[in-house]
């Protein structure tokens, strides 16, 4: 048995997951389902020590997220004090909250990239995706005004089998707004999304069509010169193999909660591990230290089949929380790799992604009432 320590190098890439507060209510947002119980944030004063220690380890990127992050005031001062550490830095947005006069200010502050979501190609689908009338002519203008900004802007659509089908229009509307880079990523199901699944996976032909839509795009696109890269994610629920989850666990990513909870990715405070708080220790500490951040380091932790198999430098065993979401324990083999004994789980949504007649209407939104009723009922 390989008893020798993994070597562990510094984070490379900080999320700062400013708040939880957003006046959307997506029911595929990967925040977690008790986010109601989770109401407070750190101060400028103790993100910008994050920001500080993380940079000092060495962390290059900072990606600003929420929630919603243009909720926090204090966003021009953050962004300022990242730039001033030296960070490349990333707004991650809605868009609502957004304004001309807040694009000047995080210029000014020295912002470098703006990513919009948005949830459908369209004003009523998308209103009732995110259960707000306004969102869709707010993200259009705004899209418009940051690119009027000379941002190199990234327009991302979560997919899922209410708007997959419309992925032409999704692609001709970024096209319309000028998008740099254009993000189709299919629902991953953690937090909320995972709460619908039923009601979100996509069936296998509907990835495939759209798969075939995005190549046609692509070939379009770049006959015309138009040299934007769209980056289609399909789930991993019709794969064999699970993805190598965050370049492995505590390998590149921190990501620190609107409390200051330190985590290995961004859905891991559902694993039952302890994960340490900024505000206790210091992210050295957290980072190399921590039980949390090294229990899933190396290989020594994995059971068969990952122990034995040749694959494990490449996936790590796959997602941890996946496997603790379909399992019941974090430790499991990830059960979308056909070697999992819990494989079938994988199967028996595929099977369900065919035969469901789930409307939107019937999803779980994120919101505060869903939020609590959620952490009462415990269901
Ligand atoms: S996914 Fe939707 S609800 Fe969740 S934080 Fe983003 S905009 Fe808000
Ligand atoms: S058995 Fe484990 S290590 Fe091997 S491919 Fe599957 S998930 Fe990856």
């Amino acid at each position: 048995m390989n008893q020798l320590k993994p070597q562990v190098n510094p984070p490379l890439w900080l999320l700062a997951e400013l708040t939880y507060r957003c006046p959307l209510q997506c029911p595929y947002c990967s925040n977690p389902l008790d986010f109601a119980q989770q109401e407070k944030e750190l101060t400028t004063e103790q993100w910008i020590e994050v920001f500080k220690q993380a940079r000092q380890m060495g962390a290059v990127q900072l990606g600003f997220s929420g929630g919603e992050p243009l909720v926090r005031k204090d966003l021009p001062e953050l962004i300022r004090a990242a730039r001033d550490l030296g960070f490349y830095t990333n707004l991650i947005t809605s868009g609502i909250g957004l304004t001309e006069k807040k694009i000047d200010a995080f210029a000014e502050a020295g912002l470098d990239h703006i990513q919009i979501s948005f949830q459908a190609s369209d004003e009523t689908l998308n209103a009732a995706l995110a259960g707000s009338q306004k969102a869709f002519q707010t993200k259009l203008a705004m899209a418009k005004a940051v690119k009027a900004h000379g941002y190199p802007m990234v327009l991302n659509f979560v997919l899922h089998r209410h708007n997959i089908d419309r992925i032409d229009r999704i692609i001709e509307l970024c096209i319309e707004l000028e998008a740099d880079d254009v993000e189709l990523a299919t629902c991953q199901f953690y937090g909320w999304a995972q709460l619908n699944r039923e009601g979100l996976l996509p069936t296998r032909e509907q990835i495939a069509r759209a798969e075939d839509v995005v190549h046609q795009y692509r070939q379009k696109m770049s006959a015309s010169g138009n040299l934007a890269n769209l980056l289609f994610v399909t789930p991993d629920y019709y794969e064999e193999r699970p993805k190598g989850c965050m370049g492995g666990w505590g390998a590149i990513f921190l990501s620190v909660t609107p409390e200051g909870t330190a985590l290995p990715c961004h859905s891991a405070r559902q694993l039952p591990v302890q994960f340490p708080s900024v505000l206790e220790n210091t992210l050295q500490e957290i980072w190399f230290e921590s039980f949390g951040f090294n229990k899933y380091r190396g290989f020594d932790w994995m059971p068969e089949p990952c122990r034995s198999c040749s694959e494990k430098e490449k996936d790590f065993g796959g997602c941890r929380c996946q496997a603790f979401m379909l399992t019941g324990n974090a430790d499991n083999t990830d059960p979308v790799c056909s070697k999992s004994p819990h494989h079938g789980k994988i199967l028996q949504a595929r099977e369900q992604a065919n035969c469901t007649n789930i409307q939107i209407n019937q999803l779980q939104f994120r919101n505060r009432a869903n939020s609590q009723l959620i952490f009462k009922t415990g269901v």
